[in-house]
C-alpha cells in the first residue's frame, strides 16, 4: 500500500464556485467587518454580529456547490489498488466526502459548514436544520438542549484547532510516502508546517498550486497548471 496524503486548500473548490474566505488573501481577511462575522469573540459579544453571521451562512456557496474534478480524481485515486489515500482539508464545504471520499479518509482542519455546535454544551446538529429555523423567522437560533448560542462546526478565528484532528493530521503527514499540496498557498500554520514535516520525514512532496508557496523548493515537483485539470492527470500518473 502507498499511503498519499493530500493537503486540500481554497484552490480546489474553486472550480465548484466557493471563492477563498480564510486564506491570507482571502475575503474575511480582506473585510474587517466580514471577518468580525467569524471571529470568535464578536460572534459570542453581540447578537448583531450572530443575525448577520446566520444570514451569511444562508447565502453560502456551499449548499449550490458540487464536487469538481479534483475532488473526484481524489476518490478515484483512493479506489486504486495498492493505494491508500488521506484527505487533510483547510476547506469546510464538505466536497471531498461529496465526491467519494469515505468520511473517516477526510479531515477537516478548520471543521466543517454542515454541522453546527453548541458553544455551551458542544451539542452538535445538522447545519441544515438550523438554517430552517433561520428561514422560519429566529434571528439567531439557540441550543435546542440547553439554551446556549449555536455556532457553525467550523473554525473560527480566535478558536483553536482540534488537537485531536491535528494530531491525525501530523501522523498521517509523517507516515505518507507521497504528500501532494494542492490549492493551498501553504502560508496558514499550522497546515502548511504539515507539508515540511511529511518531507522531513521521507515522503514526495509535491505542490500543485496557480502561487508560489515556501515549500517550493522542497517539492519533489511543483505544478502551475490549473487544478481541476492538472491534479486528475497527476494521480493518474502516480505509481
Ligand atoms: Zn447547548
Amino acid at each position: 500500500m502507498t499511503l498519499v496524503a493530500i493537503l486540500s486548500g481554497a484552490g480546489v473548490s474553486t472550480d465548484s464556485g466557493i471563492p477563498d474566505y480564510r486564506g491570507p488573501n482571502g475575503l474575511w481577511r480582506k473585510d474587517p467587518e466580514a471577518e468580525k462575522l467569524v471571529t470568535y469573540d464578536y460572534y459570542m459579544a453581540d447578537p448583531e454580529i450572530r443575525r448577520r453571521s446566520w444570514q451569511m451562512r444562508r447565502t453560502s456557496a456551499t449548499w449550490s456547490a458540487e464536487p469538481n474534478a479534483a475532488h473526484r480524481a481524489v476518490a478515484e485515486l483512493d479506489r486504486r489498488p495498492g493505494m491508500a489515500v488521506r484527505v487533510i482539508t483547510q476547506n469546510v464545504d464538505g466536497l471531498h466526502q461529496l465526491g467519494g471520499m469515505p468520511e473517516r479518509k477526510v479531515l477537516e482542519l478548520h471543521g466543517t459548514a454542515r454541522a453546527v455546535t453548541c458553544t455551551r454544551c458542544h451539542a452538535r446538529s445538522s447545519m441544515r436544520e438550523a438554517l430552517e429555523r433561520v428561514e422560519a423567522g429566529e434571528a439567531d437560533p439557540a441550543c435546542l438542549v440547553c439554551g446556549g448560542i449555536l455556532k457553525s462546526a467550523t473554525v473560527m478565528f480566535g478558536e483553536r484547532l482540534d488537537p485531536e484532528v491535528l494530531g491525525q493530521a501530523m501522523a498521517i503527514a509523517k507516515a505518507s510516502e507521497v504528500f501532494i499540496a494542492v490549492g493551498t498557498t501553504l502560508q496558514v500554520q499550522p497546515a502548511a508546517s504539515l507539508a515540511g514535516i511529511a518531507a522531513d520525514h521521507g515522503a514526495r512532496l509535491i505542490v500543485v498550486n496557480a502561487e508560489p508557496t515556501p515549500y517550493d523548493e522542497q517539492a519533489e515537483q511543483v505544478v502551475r497548471e490549473p487544478i481541476g485539470s492538472a491534479l486528475p492527470e497527476l494521480l493518474k500518473e502516480l505509481a
